[in-house]
């Protein structure tokens, strides 16, 4: 496996596969790796790309300084896995070359309208501007034929491909499923940071989805019932909301299909969120 610390061995290595004629496949993470990140590099090793697995956790994206302080951080682990799944390019980017300003914000920020004003948008100010910003130069550097998301982040996911459409970025966007623990937790880098007190509790939320995905009902009586087993189970709700899953808006009880419905709640001052697939029927 090819490490790269550096912009231009990054660039170079990437270009490098591309003049040998293979497809390059990035994988964009914030590290700590987990099984949730093994199946985005598994979906490109299996379209036969070369794999670019990008570890930064991205400053710009947080809103609050605290959870960046206490993102977790094994840079040493994070090698070993991406090594032992055979990736076949590591890139730890600099922060002073990707935001050489820092902490002030660079000149040029990636804004997409409409899709990110709601849900994690509305309770965290400037995280998707950040999140669009770091993608657009992960892709601009890396210059992949694919670009492999997790369901996991549904709103950054259905960001990233509307801008790709908007900007014309010569990639396709990739989603994977979302990986659980057994008992059904999705698996988070944060989840780590959950005492073994409250990760009974974090369990609300797949219980609240499948709680949804289970009866199906008008999207308001959807929301009510997500709430209270949110509420049941002991967590902070951000939101429980039921949408239409390419624009994202807020469904109505007039509507009926299959729609998405998204969670997020805070566990012990850990913020996590999930979503899955709901059917939504007339009252
Ligand atoms: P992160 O490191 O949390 O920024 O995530 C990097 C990528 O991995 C994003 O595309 C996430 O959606 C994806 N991801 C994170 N957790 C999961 C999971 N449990 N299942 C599938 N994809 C995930």
């Amino acid at each position: 496996m090819e490490v790269a610390t550096d912009l231009e061995a990054w660039r170079a290595a990437a270009a490098a596969a591309r003049a040998a004629g293979r497809t390059v496949g990035l994988v964009p993470t914030m590290g700590a790796l987990h099984a949730g990140h093994d199946s985005l590099v598994r979906a490109a090793q299996r379209a036969g790309d070369f794999v670019v697995l990008t570890v930064f956790v991205n400053p710009r994206q947080f809103n609050d300084p605290a959870d960046l302080r206490a993102y977790p951080r094994d840079a040493a682990a994070d090698r070993a896995r991406a090594a032992a799944l055979g990736v076949d390019l590591l890139v730890e980017p600099p922060l002073s070359q990707m935001w050489p300003a820092d902490p002030a914000p660079t000149a040029t920020t990636v804004h997409v309208a409409g899709l990110t004003d709601g849900l994690e948008g509305a309770g965290r100010p400037g995280h998707f501007d950040g999140v669009a910003s770091v993608v657009t130069k992960l892709l601009v550097v890396t210059g992949p034929g694919r670009a492999y998301f997790g369901e996991k982040d549904f709103q950054q996911l259905a960001m990233v491909r509307q801008m790709v459409a908007d900007l014309g970025f010569a990639v396709a966007i990739e989603a994977c499923p979302i990986v659980r623990e057994p008992d059904g937790l999705a698996l988070s880098s944060r989840n780590v940071r959950l005492s073994a007190a409250a990760r009974p509790r974090a369990l609300g939320l797949s219980r609240a989805l499948a709680a949804a995905a289970g009866a199906p009902a008008p999207a308001s009586a959807l929301r009510a019932r997500m709430r209270a087993v949110l509420e049941e189970s002991g967590v902070e709700v951000a939101y429980a909301e039921v949408v239409d899953p390419l624009t994202l808006r807020p469904c109505d009880d007039a509507e009926h299909g299959l729609r998405r419905a998204l969670v997020a709640a805070r566990v012990d001052g850990v913020r996590l969120i999930d979503n899955g697939p709901v059917l939504i029927t007339e009252a």
